[in-house]
């Protein structure tokens, strides 16, 4: 039997096991390291299948590294499986609906890509070894994915060497090759401290870590016209000293998010940003503590090996559904709102210029698109994300598999409500097809991965993966 037959029949035997797991950890929601009850799954499944597990890597209790078979080449994988909060929303409803008001939700179909990179793993394990073909599967077990980035710290902590490339994937509401960068970010508190005072008796004794924090922002409100247009600086207040206007507010805390297309570039707004935050507590004679919560490196695709991947999506795709299915989506695809509506038209226009009018209004109406988008390699970023760090250190290629409603964004409740449907099923062995499918590819075909290797050293250019995340800040 050809050896991609052979890897889905493997997988579609294996199908249930992959399944049930994404559906109790869809029902066990659990935020950035504290992932306890998920990761029971991984390790549960992994032992059965073989694999040696090491758990609790990089200072994380709920990390993992899973490793199957001997000698090079080593294949890394790489799978997440936090929640989001306050997404908390009943399944299979195409209306927000929480099971638990502020209860955590997978908003971001994690319990969706953790197991169909599990997929992936399992399916090239049982290949290998029916096969006796030579190599190393190496599963990663990442926490916080959504803040906090897991990844960054064992990226630090050299849990990523050793292996030669990264395979990913993450639910999409379109099926295609991740081609696109991310931006670089720095995670960082700024809390302030004063002292209480009455703030009408004797106000001249307070000292204001309230103005401290509100300083700060318009400080940083004027930075924004002397930094590069691609940063992009957000805050959160975490503290504001407390509810009575009448106090001199002695605490507060600052949550900012400073991200730019790289790395030095975010490293130079941060450090403007804490001479700001400086600033505000010399003005207010309040103290300033910063602490450093989290970073991660922008995305570097590797087109040779994401080339490879989108080729084994052609084998794969499209997703086939049934009436029910596609009806069973349609019910969400109502709830988008027309803008977005208009939005997906121009985004299948462009994608598709071959296409007629007629077609391009059906690509936009597919309440699950199922079409495969066009490969394509841009510096365009969106978010962040802590797969970043791991593309610095090795060739790295991702896809998105189309298993979301048409025209709903990540971190939603509609994503959360889809995530238990036979669609979301399919898209997590989809997903773990083309991971296996091109750990199959690299394997067997060591010109791909020599391609890949000099692709990854001519980009980088000299330039050695350096951890934004200083030595001491632990996981927390
Ligand atoms: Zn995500």
């Amino acid at each position: 039997m050809d050896a991609k037959k052979q890897l889905n029949s493997i997988i579609e035997g294996k199908r249930e096991i992959f399944i049930e797991a994404a559906d109790r950890i869809w029902g066990t929601p659990e935020t950035r390291f504290a992932t306890k009850e998920s990761v029971k799954e991984y390790h549960r499944i992994l032992e059965a299948e073989g694999f040696e597990l090491e758990k609790g890597v990089a200072n994380m209790e709920h990390s993992f590294v899973a490793t199957y078979g001997s000698g090079k080449p080593v294949i890394g994988i790489l799978a997440e499986y936090d929640a989001l909060g306050n997404l908390s929303q009943v399944a299979d409803l195409a209306e927000q609906q929480p099971i638990e008001a502020g209860g955590n939700g997978h908003g971001c179909g994690h319990n969706l890509l953790g197991t169909g990179a599990l997929t992936g793993a399992v399916g090239i394990k049982e290949l290998i070894k029916q096969n006796d073909i030579q190599g190393t599967i190496k599963l990663f077990g990442c926490p916080a994915e959504e803040s906090g980035y897991g990844k960054a710290f064992m990226a630090r902590d050299g849990i990523f060497d050793g292996i030669d490339v990264a395979l990913a994937w993450h639910p999409m509401d379109q099926t295609a090759a991740w081609g696109d960068s991310s931006l670089a970010v720095y995670q960082i508190y700024y809390n302030f401290k004063g002292i209480a005072a009455h703030a009408a008796a004797a106000p001249e004794h307070g000292r204001s870590a309230l103005d401290a924090a509100e300083l700060m922002n318009v400080g940083v409100q004027f930075l924004r016209e002397h930094i590069i247009d691609e940063a992009r600086v957000h805050y959160a207040f975490m503290d504001v000293g407390g509810e009575s206007a009448n106090v001199v507010q002695p605490t507060s805390s600052l949550y900012y998010f400073i991200r730019a297309p790289k790395l030095e570039q975010a490293e130079a707004v941060y450090k403007r940003v804490n001479k700001i935050a400086e600033g505000a507590a010399l003005m207010t004679e309040t103290e300033l503590e910063i602490v450093f919560d989290s970073a991660c490196a922008n995305y570097i695709p590797n087109q040779a090996l994401t080339t490879a991947m989108y080729e084994n999506l052609k084998e794969i795709t499209p997703m086939e559904l049934t009436e029910e299915e596609v009806a069973y989506e349609q019910k969400y695809f109502d709830t988008v709102p027309d803008a977005t509506k208009a939005a997906l038209y121009q985004r299948a226009k462009s994608a598709f210029p071959e296409l007629t009018e007629e077609e391009v209004k059906e690509v936009a109406t597919m309440p699950l698109n199922t079409k495969l988008f066009p490969l394509t390699f841009s510096d365009r970023t969106i978010g962040s994300t802590d797969v970043g760090d791991v593309s610095w250190i090795v060739p790295t290629a991702q896809v998105v598999i189309g298993c979301e409603p048409q025209g709903t964004p990540p971190h939603s409740w509609q994503w959360v409500a889809n995530g238990k449907s036979s669609v979301a099923h399919k898209g997590l062995l989809s997903a773990g097809k083309a991971i296996a499918m091109t750990a199959y590819d690299i394997l067997t075909n060591p010109e791909l991965l020599a391609q890949a290797q000099a692709e990854h050293a001519s980009v980088l250019n000299g330039q050695k993966f350096k951890s934004a995340i200083p030595a001491d800040v632990k996981p927390r």
